[in-house]
Parts: C-alpha cells; structure tokens; sequence
C-alpha cells in the first residue's frame, strides 16, 4: 500500500507504487556554489535522488539557479515564509519546492506559487513538524501531538486542494518515533497523496541511525511512505547510507551489498570484527546490488546460518572457508582471502 498518487520530480517518479526514494538535504550553505555541488556529488554517487535546499533569500537565486542547471540529482529549494521566494526557486529551475502555505502571503501569494508550479510542473511538499505546532493546534487535539500534526498538515493541503493543485507530497515529522508513525498512518488511511517520511531531529550516529531505523521501518512494514530522509547529525552521505540499508533491511530496495556477519563466540576461529572491516573493504561499488555476502566466526555453524549467501566465509583453525549458496568453493590461508574474494566478487551475480 503506498500511495495512490504519484508525482515526478525530476526524471522520477515518487508513490504510485514507486520505489521508496531516498532525499537529504544539504549541509552547504547556497552562498557556497562549488561547497553545494562538491556535496551533490557526494550524495548523487551514494544514491541520493533528491535533494533538499535551504533557500533563504532572494539575494541567492543566482546561486539557485546554477545548482539546478548543474546538479544531475532534483532539487526541492525549501523555503519558509515568503511566497516571491518559491517563485524564484520555481523560476530558477527547482523540480520542487517545499512550502508553508500558511505563511505564504494570504490567498494571492499562494496562488501566484501554485499557478507558475502548474506551468514549470514543480512538485510541492507541504509538511508539520511536531516543534512548529501551534498552542491552538494542540489544544483542538486535546495535547495529542499525533492529531495535532495530522491537523496541522491538513490546514495546509486543503487550501492546495481548493485551488485544484495536486502535485503534492505530504509529510508528518515529529523527533518521537511512536507519534511520527501515528501520525503518518492517519495520513495515509486520508490522502492519496505521497508521504515523505522520516524521524526529525533524530541525532547523531547509532543512537540516530536506530531512532530513523525504527519509525521508517514500523511505516514501512504496513506500506506507508513514499520518499525518505534520515535526519542526521553528520555528513548528508551517511543519511544516504543508513537509508539504504534500512530499505535493504525492509526487503523493499536492494541498493548496496547485504553484509551479514555472526556476532561470534567463543567457538569463533577468527576476529570476526576484523574480518568483517577487511571484507567490506572489498564491496566496492561494482559490486552488484543485491549480493548478499556473510562472514562467519567458525565452521561448525556458520555455512548452514548463513546457506543463503551469495558468498559466505567461516573461520577455520587453519584460516578460513569460502562457500556459494551452501557449498563449499574454496579454502585457505587467510593471507589468500582477498584474492580469492575479489575473484568471486567479480564473478557474482545477484539472485534477488
Ligand atoms: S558462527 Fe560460529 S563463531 Fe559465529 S556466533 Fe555462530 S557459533 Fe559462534
């Protein structure tokens, strides 16, 4: 069940039944163009396929509309209260634009943003987040922060709708991860309309991984949302990455190697932690997507907890254990590890 909708941006398409797309938003200032395209760059080759732009003043669309005619990814310029402001990222080329339109100048303002969207075919995201709630939105919810976000997104697609503008992307973002799913499925059980999903403000490093791995994943399971952003603390790349193998772990996209390794124990033959970091040395990016290759700590049980990898190596008291599918297809001294590895993993194919 993802959304009935869909919408495109750029070359892609976002619900209906697309692939769940992976978003970030730059760290660079726009005052920056050569620190904003260096960033693209690293996001595009992660898998990033939108990307989010803090457009803060007019002063930029010079800036603006050189990222747009360069970037290879879309772009959505995000924008708070000033309607000439989406105006000019629509007229600077953005595929998108993320808006509030309650502070979009009364009716005339948000029309003029509708009408040159319709023109250019500019998608628009429109959103709450669970820190902009207002006293009476709260209160008209009883304090339900999950109700509250749900009428607060509702106030600003109505009027879209009104005015006939559909190309809509909806999101409910709030930092606790039971009222960011609560609100979402509202939401979806709603509108048609895309969902952009995600944990706000969901931290730094492990802690912000296992927050975004949570919410994304309890949507994800009944099928809500359609585009994605880890929030981060850190370099936009790593929201990228932690994307993926969210998704990879939901089954839903494949991007990436499933790397599966045993925790080991005290029947392991080998530093499991090491073997792991040399592997994954190795999974570059020709790597095809979809293998999924297990490193495990000894022979005993390793080959049948993991019969389903592409490629699987157990620690042996002599070094170690290559196996395809199950079978065995090599062993050896570590030392020979990498070679005989890379030699597999330019032969793989991927089976899912
Ligand atoms: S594969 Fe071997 S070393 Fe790893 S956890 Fe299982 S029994 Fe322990």
């Amino acid at each position: 069940m993802s959304s009935a909708k869909c919408v495109t941006i750029g070359r892609l398409k976002f619900g209906g039944g697309a692939p769940i797309r992976v978003e970030s938003m730059l760290k660079s200032r726009l005052e920056s163009v050569g620190d904003c395209m260096d960033e693209l760059d690293t996001l595009k080759r992660a898998g990033c396929e939108l990307v989010r732009v803090a457009f803060p003043g007019e002063s930029l669309s010079a800036n603006l509309r050189e990222l747009a005619e360069k970037s290879e990814v879309p772009l959505m310029a995000d924008i708070h209260f000033n309607h000439r402001l989406a105006l000019a990222a629509i007229d600077s080329g953005c595929a998108s634009v993320r808006i509030n339109p309650g502070n979009m100048s009364g009716g005339d303002g948000l029309m003029s943003v509708l009408s040159a969207a319709k023109a250019s075919g500019a998608v628009i995201r429109i959103g709450a987040n669970a820190g902009s709630l207002s006293n009476r939105q709260m209160e008209s919810r009883g304090k339900d922060r999950a109700a509250a976000l749900v009428a607060a997104v509702e106030e600003q697609l109505i009027p879209l709708l009104d005015m006939g503008f559909e190309d809509v992307i909806m999101s409910a973002k709030s930092s606790s991860v039971p009222e960011t799913v609560r609100a979402n499925f509202i939401l979806a059980q709603r509108y048609p309309f895309p969902l952009h999903i995600g944990i706000t403000e969901a931290g730094a490093g492990t802690d912000g991984a296992v927050k975004s791995a949570s919410g994304l994943g309890a949507l994800i399971a009944q099928g809500i949302g359609d585009t994605m952003r880890v929030s981060l603390t850190g370099e936009s790349r790593e929201e990228v990455e932690v994307a993926y193998s969210i998704l990879r772990s939901m089954e839903v996209r494949r991007r990436g190697v499933n790397l599966i390794s045993c925790p080991g124990c005290g029947r392991r033959h080998v530093d499991v932690g090491e073997l792991v970091r040399q592997v994954k040395s190795l999974l570059t990016r020709d790597v095809p997507d979809g293998l999924t290759v297990a490193v495990m700590g000894c022979e005993v049980n390793g080959p049948k907890e993991a019969a389903a990898a592409d490629i699987g190596i157990a620690g042996t008291q002599r070094g170690f254990v290559m196996f395809k599918k199950g079978s065995m297809a090599a062993s050896g001294d570590l030392s020979k590890l990498e070679e005989i590895l890379k030699k597999e993993l330019a032969g793989s194919i991927p089976t899912i």
